[in-house]
């Protein structure tokens, strides 16, 4: 699958645009805010919810990410105005972590300060390793601010992952709040786990320690493995949409399910979201909408090449991955 994967990241600079448009526009809602809300309303007949991302990574000067924190201001206004089940996802560096911090956590106050006026919960998103502490950071600095409206991303490949989820959910109690993925850069051998079970072993374990920690867990991950395995440990836990029977855990939460969920990025294995939200669980979306699709889709599959062959198998055999 990687040989595959790395011949068809090969030919990407020779494909032409149109064509890499059209295979990003099953994963991409528009390229505006009013795309993602006219999507969203569609697949809320679907029991879904959503975190919105609006596209867009790590910037080159400080002054791009006022850029970020205006429409994320725009998103909130229209989550409410719609009346859309959603969250937001939000990229650090986007909002300059690797610039300047100071200002980063200054922009990130301010979207949480109207978040949090609106009870709309914030997801750090995690970018490579190079902001792993720091991202963790901005969320402790945040609840210490008084925003408990706010989680991060942990990556289950990473060694480091079950230091963190005890090290955070000692720090935050019940408030700690998760979404836990196998993560899509591929790290070097020396921080990560490489080989596939691995990963998928690393991440089910960490699945474990957060709902055995009462932490609020979203597991995103399209992999059959991770999602029976989630299921299981919660039927063990007795655990469902109606009960979270952790003493550990927060009471409720705005938006949110009994203590978990799953995530989908949007475009990928619909089918297996709506058996599970048919099945009684919460499911979330993930929308990303803005006019750097064409740089998103191309760094994503840069960074994983095993995503171009999920892509091109998407195309060749569609049945194997209905929206
Ligand atoms: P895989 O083994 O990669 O996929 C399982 C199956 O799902 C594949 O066989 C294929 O059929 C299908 N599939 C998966 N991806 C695609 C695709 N793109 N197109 C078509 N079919 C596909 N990673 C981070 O590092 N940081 C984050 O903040 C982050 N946020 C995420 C948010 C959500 C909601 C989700 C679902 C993922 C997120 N990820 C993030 C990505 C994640 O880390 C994985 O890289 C990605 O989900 C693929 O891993 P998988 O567990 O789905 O398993």
């Amino acid at each position: 699958m990687g040989a595959i994967g790395k011949i068809i990241v090969s030919l990407m600079p020779i494909a032409p645009k149109f064509l890499v448009k059209r295979i990003a526009g099953r994963y991409v809602a528009g390229s505006n805010l009013e795309s993602a809300i006219d999507l969203m309303k569609i697949l809320s007949k679907e029991d879904a919810c959503f975190t919105i991302d609006v596209l867009g990574e790590e910037i080159n000067d400080i002054e791009e990410a006022r850029f970020f924190v205006d429409e994320y201001s725009r998103v909130l206004d229209s989550i409410v105005s719609n009346k859309i089940n959603a969250n937001i996802s939000l990229k650090p560096t986007a909002l300059g972590l690797l610039i300047d911090k100071e200002v980063a956590l200054s922009n990130i106050e301010e979207i949480m300060k109207k978040a949090s006026l609106n009870d709309i919960f914030v997801r750090l998103d995690m970018e490579d390793h190079r902001v792993t502490q720091e991202t963790i950071d901005v969320v402790l600095e945040m609840q210490k601010k008084g925003f408990q409206n706010i989680g991060t991303v942990l990556q289950g490949r990473l060694f480091r992952t079950k230091e963190d989820i005890t090290k955070i959910s000692e720090k935050l109690g019940s408030l700690a709040d998760f979404r836990i993925c196998k993560g899509i850069y591929l790290e070097s051998g020396d921080i990560s786990y490489t080989k596939y079970q691995e990963i998928v072993d690393s991440t089910n374990e960490c699945i474990d320690l957060m709902l055995e920690m009462g932490c609020y867990t979203a597991v995103a991950s399209h992999d059959i493995p991770i999602i029976n395995h989630s299921l299981e440990k919660l039927s063990d836990m007795g655990m469902d949409i109606d009960n979270d029977t952790r003493d550990n855990s927060a009471d409720s939460r705005i938006g949110k399910g009994p203590g978990y969920e799953f995530q989908f990025l949007l475009g990928v294995r619909g089918n297996l979201r709506r058996k599970l939200a048919s099945d009684g669980h919460l499911t979330r979306v993930y929308v990303p909408y803005g006019t750097k699709w064409y740089e998103y889709g191309v760094r994503r599959i840069r960074e994983n090449p095993d995503i171009a062959w999920h892509v091109t198998k998407t195309i060749i055999m569609p049945w194997t991955n209905r929206r």
